[in-house]
């Protein structure tokens, strides 16, 4: 969040914050209540924290998780916690940058197993909750994607407007690489905003937050998770152009007006223009899948 927030914060006893790691921490006690709350019944569940900082949503997910796993980077801060739930047995924190944590050992090695259909692997599943960092939101999310197995609902605060981006819907200025790759993944929804006052200190910018209830799609799509994110890269590459000239570099023109036409869509549509089943249909057609 902070790369926006000039503000330094002291106070007596507390360590100043770090503006570079996206240190606005969350003041406002309802909203650390709601933001628990999202994540549903959790007394029988593992969650993950991103980022706890000084503990504003920390300590209610410690009354409630039946374990509590808290990534924290800044040495200073997750030390401050480790101190303050020395004594819980149920909370865990780790110093860590969450970009280099390997999802798969941190919740397959801990958390309580939830999924045991007969003819799979016994497999786990945690709940993610974060007001994160803004400065890697991007980087976060998509690495939760990529471990998206391992996790079946993921509460988040991120600046409004990358929340909008996240949510939106196709055929809305919104609708970008963001939308699409996180509703492959996830049914989004957009469940409040806060004002810069809700932090300290106070960004320049509002925040949102958002619950992904996880929710793969691309098998039923017929498509590759890799493959396919790559070519919405390359469909959505200049928005300005229609989605066909995004695909000039690619592709010869035959090819992509035969695609086009596969996937029921007119020459000159815009990739925010077209919702995911045809934007996979037309992925499967370019690629003979
Ligand atoms: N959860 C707290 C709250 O709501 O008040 C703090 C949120 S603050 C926006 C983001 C927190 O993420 C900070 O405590 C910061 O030190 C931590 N952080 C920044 N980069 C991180 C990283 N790469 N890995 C883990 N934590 C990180």
């Amino acid at each position: 969040m902070a790369a926006t927030a000039k503000t330094r914060h002291r106070s007596a006893g507390r360590p100043t914050t770090k503006p570079k790691l996206g240190q606005n921490f969350l003041v406002d006690v309802g909203a650390a209540q709601r933001i628990v709350d999202a994540l549903g019944d959790i007394s029988r569940c593992t969650v993950v924290e991103i980022g706890p900082g000084r503990g504003a949503i920390t300590s209610l997910l410690a009354a409630t998780a039946e374990k509590l796993i808290a990534i924290e980077l800044d040495r200073t801060l997750a030390a401050q916690l480790r101190m303050a739930y020395l004594r819980n047995p149920k909370v865990e924190i780790i110093e860590a940058d969450v970009l280099r944590v390997d999802c798969d050992s941190l919740v397959q090695g801990r958390s309580k197993q939830i999924t045991t259909a007969p003819q799979e692997m016994p497999h786990k599943v945690a709940r993610v909750v974060g007001n994160l960092p803004y400065y890697i939101t991007s980087d976060i999310l998509l690495k939760l994607f990529e471990c998206h197995k391992n996790f079946d609902r993921i509460v988040i605060m991120v600046q409004k407007e990358v929340a909008d981006r996240i949510a939106a819907e196709p055929g809305t200025r919104d609708y970008g690489v963001l939308s699409a790759t996180a509703q492959l993944y996830a049914e989004v929804e957009n469940l409040f905003t806060l004002p810069p006052a809700a932090f300290s200190p106070p960004p320049k910018v509002h925040s949102s937050v958002l619950r992904l209830r996880v929710a793969p799609k691309a098998a039923a799509l017929g498509v590759d998770e890799r493959g396919f994110i790559a070519f919405v890269r390359q469909v959505f590459a200049q928005k300005r152009k229609t989605l066909g000239n995004n695909l000039k570099q690619h592709f010869e023109t035959g090819q992509i007006n035969s695609a086009l036409e596969a996937a029921s869509l007119k020459a000159d549509v815009r990739a925010e223009a077209v919702p995911l089943p045809q934007m996979a249909a037309l992925y499967r057609s370019l690629y003979k899948r």
